[in-house]
């Protein structure tokens, strides 16, 4: 392969894995194809053979998506490994025989039978051994697309990728002023628990929480973002707490733990956000309902 055709691969394969995002239904979170895209560049990373066998490939994608997707009832794991083929990303070498008509996704029950396989094209996958920093690089690049920073290392991490050979990759930048605007706007608390700590002056521990993500056209307005402890964010990001209509706060029934953790969780439930400062826009509807309903794992408990 020539120097020139492996920059033209190169560029295809960072334009196919840009183009998922019109793969977005509108408002709705649609995380199947970028999960198993990064699993498959763990994969790489780790040396598998070129081709997964479903039957593995499912386990850990199911685990993903319970994770990671949204809580409605997600896409089955064969809907991104039948359909990423659409991109020119993927490949079922076998899926022919086992198609329904109309190019239909084969039946779950003759995948898993037949033990189908796919991977990465051929030539895809020779580039990317090749080139341990464009691996990281796509994954950044899915993971930025598609979640917010809060769990973007966690979900690499349950992926199977290491994200550390990061080479000329940047992260997105964050719209410059959002942050300060919401920790000023909530007077540097978190809306939850009310921490607040300073080290030497400069606030700690505290962060500026997109409600409907960034990732999904939530813009970097302080109607659309509120200030949270660190661990709220990240429960709040996980779908553990949301936000009701009347702006109180929700807990999930699903999440479960020991005392300390029970205790920074459940006796929130029901009670209300704190309110930004006078002159400042509170939650809108209109984000905290999309976070419901894409993004908060019900139902909630009962105050
Ligand atoms: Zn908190």
């Amino acid at each position: 392969m020539t120097t020139r055709s492996a920059t033209d691969l190169e560029r295809g394969i960072r334009e196919a894995v840009a183009h998922l995002r019109t793969w977005k239904r509108g408002e709705r979170r649609a995380p199947h194809k970028p999960l198993l895209l990064l699993y498959a560049l763990g994969r790489i990373q780790a040396g598998a053979p070129r081709l997964a066998d479903f039957v593995e490939a499912e386990s850990c994608l199911k685990s993903l998506l319970e994770r990671f997707g949204p809580p409605s009832k997600a896409a089955h794991p064969l809907y991104p490994f039948w359909h990423l083929q659409g991109d020119g990303l993927w490949e079922v070498p076998r899926g022919k025989d086992a198609a329904r008509r109309g190019g239909h996704a084969p039946l779950v029950s003759l995948a898993r039978e037949l033990h189908l396989e796919g991977g990465f094209p051929e030539p895809i996958e020779r580039l990317l051994k090749r080139r341990p920093v464009l691996v990281s690089e796509l994954g950044r690049a899915i993971l930025e697309e598609h979640f917010p920073e809060s769990l973007q290392d966690e979900i690499a991490e349950a992926a199977g990728l290491d994200l550390t050979a990061q080479g000329g990759a940047k992260r997105q930048a964050r719209p410059p002023g959002f942050r300060e605007e919401i920790l000023r706007a909530y007077e540097y608390r978190c809306a939850i628990c009310g921490f607040q700590a300073l080290l030497d002056g400069a606030v700690i521990g505290v962060e500026a929480a997109h409600v409907r993500w960034h990732a999904y056209g939530g813009p970097a307005v302080v109607e659309n973002g509120v200030a949270l402890c660190v661990l709220h964010h990240k429960l709040f990001d996980l779908g553990v707490l949301g936000i009701s209509p009347g702006r109180s706060v929700l807990v999930s029934t699903r999440a479960s733990g020991e005392a300390e953790a029970s205790a920074r969780m459940i006796p929130f439930a029901g009670r209300r956000l704190r309110s930004p400062q006078e002159g400042k826009q509170a939650v809108g509807e209109a984000f905290a309902g999309w976070h419901r309903r894409e993004v908060f794992r019900g139902p909630e408990r009962a105050a």
